[in-house]
């Protein structure tokens, strides 16, 4: 089936050429895609612009809202096929699959009801005159998306650009599109206009560089790893097109004396083992205060050693890793570490019935890892935990902050003051609190600090983030 969809209608690439599509269960092709050009892009660019000028441009905010609306009833409806499509994608645990979807509709389903509700202001001015600020879209959104949550990111993404009036370019990742193809042809089915949203499959150096350099965007969301961040900011730069970047993280979780241990261990085991690790926002690296440091990682090492690993249909605590490039990478960690003498207190377990070619890696549980070690400040990506301890509150904050990415941190203490004293000096776009929402929170403002990006995504704040404004001056006397 061809993945193009440019201008309301599907087709395949111009140079004809495709790409394979691997399950990550047993490194095996099952399906492929078109491997998009320059000249797909052109012409998605060209459709989404005529959009703008057209139909699309013309409906008002409550129709925009009314279309997004349906496609979260029709994702509903679809739930369980999407689940299917983006668990063979992926290797996701099939609850995981489903709770995606979920989700995904949320998504729409937030985002049609808050499009017509982004006022503009009145601003006070001279007498005479009626000051105005108004939100308009950017224009044409290109937006890029990765693999480890494919089809919430569609929805985190293309949602809000389309609830603010934008027509979008979505070039989803070569790794992991299928559910993006389905989703966007429930926005077809929903009555979005030809040209409102256009998708492009195809390769990051071919496809994606030749959307962020196009000179007709107007605004580019990325998502992604900070080395191809930096050079979407870059390539956008010459056309002046202001750009969202979501990179990765290295969240800490800092477990104070004080804290209750019993409901910290199981939320900080799932934020590092969720998604095989591959969560921008996963709990990365345990903090543990000094005075507990032996009582409370003995308990998180029983805790890791029970977590499986396993296929889709087993269902357990973590999939396989979604790409060999990935796989490689992860092991890479786990190997370096174990190599330059960093305790390996604690790994779980891959299931008897998983391929030898699938990319299955056991969780790993790093103890006492130096904090100029690679593991202690570099995002794996992968189920691996980096736990270190601390001296006193300042040391803590000092360590939590001590890397180059700022994305989301979880504070566990049951002292109020200190609560708030710690959360107002984390250098990361979100702070938990005696909780920790790797990935979630559909109306939570996400996105990063430092190194982890700028912008924000989620919540009404994306409606914003998607939309410029204009300052209107009447002189009326
Ligand atoms: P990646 O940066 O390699 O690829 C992301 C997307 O960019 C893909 O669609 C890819 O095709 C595209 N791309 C690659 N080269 C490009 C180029 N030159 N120009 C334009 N587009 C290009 O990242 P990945 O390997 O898919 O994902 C893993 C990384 O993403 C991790 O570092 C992770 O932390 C980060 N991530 C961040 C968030 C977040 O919200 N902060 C969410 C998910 C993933």
């Amino acid at each position: 089936m061809p993945s193009l969809l440019i201008n309301g209608t599907w087709g395949s690439a111009s140079g004809g050429q495709t790409i394979e599509v691997i399950n990550p269960c047993d490194a095996k092709p099952y399906a492929s895609i078109d491997r998009g050009t320059p000249e797909d892009i052109d012409r998605a660019v060209k459709a989404a612009r005529a959009a703008m000028d057209g139909a699309w441009g013309q409906l008002t905010a409550t129709e925009r809202g009314r279309i997004l609306t349906k496609a979260a009833t029709l994702i509903v409806q679809h739930a369980e096929e999407i689940a299917q499509i983006e668990l063979r994608d992926t290797g996701k645990p099939l609850s995981v699959a489903r709770a995606d979807v979920v989700a995904v509709a949320r998504y729409f389903e937030y985002y049609g009801g808050a499009a017509d509700k982004l006022h503009g202001k009145q601003i006070p001015y001279l007498n005479g005159y009626n000051a105005q600020l108004v939100y308009e879209p950017h224009g044409v959104v290109a937006i890029i998306i990765p693999w480890n949550y494919p089809a919430q990111m569609f929805g985190r993404t293309v949602a809000p650009a389309l609830a603010a009036g934008n027509a979008v370019v979505l070039k989803p990742s070569e790794d992991a599109c299928m559910s993006g193809l389905k989703l966007a042809a429930l926005l077809v089915e929903a009555g979005l206009p030809p040209g409102a949203l256009n998708l492009v499959t195809g390769y990051g150096h071919e496809a994606g560089a030749a959307l962020t350099a196009h000179p007709d965007i107007n605004y580019a969301s990325f998502t992604g790893s900070p080395e191809v961040g930096a050079m979407v900011q870059q390539s956008t730069a010459p056309n002046a097109v202001p750009c969202t970047l979501e990179l990765g993280g290295k969240s800490p979780q800092i477990v104070f004396e004080d804290a209750d241990l019993d409901k910290a261990l199981p939320i900080i085991i799932k934020a590092i083992t969720q998604n095989a690790g591959q969560t921008c926002s996963a709990g990365s690296r345990l903090l543990i205060q000094q005075s507990i440091y032996d009582q409370f990682i003995k308990r998180v090492a029983e805790a890791f050693s029970k977590v499986k690993v396993g296929t889709p249909e087993m269902d357990f605590d973590c999939g396989p890793i979604v790409n060999r490039k990935q796989y490689e990478r992860v092991r890479g960690f786990i190997d370096d570490a174990v190599k330059t003498g960093v305790p390996l207190l604690a790994e779980g377990k891959v299931a008897d019935g998983c391929s030898k070619e699938g990319y299955f890696v056991a969780p790993a549980l790093f103890g006492a890892v130096p904090r100029d070690h690679r593991l202690a400040c570099q995002e794996v990506f992968g189920p691996v935990l980096s736990a270190m301890s601390f001296k006193d509150e300042e040391d803590a904050i000092q360590l939590a902050n001590a890397t180059e990415y700022g994305l989301v941190s979880g504070i566990w203490t049951e002292n109020g003051a200190r609560q708030a004293r710690v959360a107002k000096r984390m250098q990361s776009g979100q702070v938990f609190i005696n909780c920790y929402g790797a990935g979630g929170g559909v109306e939570l403002p996400f996105g990063g600090m430092k190194k982890s990006g700028h912008g924000r995504e989620k919540g009404f704040i994306a409606l914003e983030e998607f939309s410029t404004t204009k300052t209107v001056v009447l002189h009326h006397g």
